[in-house]
């Protein structure tokens, strides 16, 4: 596996592949690799030729306060697990490269990017926006691999491409969790024994509330109110929010019809967790 770590080394890179017509597939991370992100890794190794995935903690999307200095980095162990999953060229640039000195362009997903996850972050997504369309731009990828678990940033992801006319497929791959069904996350590092141990009710609460749906439930309210009462069994949660949204719009429901997605957010102590499920409702 071949390590880039200037912007320039990836661009020529990404041209002569290109030259080559060799497909491309590309996978974006923020490191501390998990299952998640080599799940994608391995997707890209069987639907490309090439597999390139990429390290960089991006400030831009983090908000003051939030954990950027703290980010689980640790590069030497990324790059095994990488090349293990079948990567082929890892690109790991420092900040100046994405941001040379008088950067000053951002992309900003109008409207998608303010809701759910954009309320609790503002600036998140102008952020996610802006290093993915750089990437894009550097790796020039013929598929781009993402995760459900961030449903937000996928539907952000892909209306991008679409808006600005990329040329690049994005595909959404599902959530990959632990035993108890908390979905993979860098940030799980950060808790404690008992932080972790209640920390799978998150899922379990979307988990209820899709079973509610199932029999029957519409009431977007009604199945808020039954994510919460798992939630409310553990006092080591905080609930940050919790909504029942059209999956392909993230437009609040207030009766939950077609295609839908139970996004939840909550602090455990000082870490914050995201999950969703989705449920097509005929
Ligand atoms: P991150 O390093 O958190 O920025 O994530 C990089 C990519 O991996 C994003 O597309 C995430 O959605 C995806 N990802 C993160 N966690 C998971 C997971 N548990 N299952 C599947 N994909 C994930």
């Amino acid at each position: 596996m071949r390590v880039l770590k200037q912007a320039r080394q990836m661009s020529l890179t990404a041209q002569a592949l290109r030259r080559q017509a060799r497909s491309v597939g590309f996978v974006p991370t923020m490191g501390a690799l998990h299952d998640g992100h080599l799940s994608l890794i391995r997707a890209a190794r069987r639907q490309t030729q090439v597999v390139v995935a990429s390290i960089f903690v991006n400030p831009l999307q983090f908000g003051p306060g939030e954990d950027y200095e703290r980010y689980p980095r640790d590069l030497r162990r990324d790059l095994n697990l990488a090349k293990a999953a079948g990567c082929d060229l890892m690109f790991a640039p420092h900040v100046s490269q994405i941001y040379p000195s008088g950067a000053c362009t951002i992309v900003e997903v109008e409207g998608l990017g303010e809701q759910l996850e954009g309320a609790s972050r503002p600036g998140h997504f102008r952020g996610v926006a802006t290093v993915v369309a750089t990437l894009f731009n550097l790796v020039q990828p013929t598929i781009a691999y993402v995760g459900q678990k961030d449903f937000q940033q996928a539907i952000i992801i892909q209306r991008l491409v679409k808006d600005l006319a990329l040329p690049v497929q994005v595909r959404v791959l599902p959530t990959v969790r632990e035993a108890d069904g908390l979905a993979m996350s860098s940030r799980n590092a950060y808790l404690n024994t008992e932080e972790r141990r209640q920390a799978s009710a998150l899922y379990q609460a979307l988990s209820a509330a899709k079973e509610h749906l199932r029999r029957g439930e519409r009431g977007a309210q009604r199945l808020v109110e039954s994510m919460r009462e798992v939630l409310d069994r553990c006092p080591l949660l905080r609930v940050d929010y919790l909504a029942v949204v059209n999956a392909k719009t993230l437009e609040p429901l207030t009766e939950a019809r077609g295609s839908v997605a139970l996004l939840g957010a909550v602090h455990v102590g000082t870490t914050r967790l995201i999950d969703n499920v989705l449920v097509d409702v005929s």
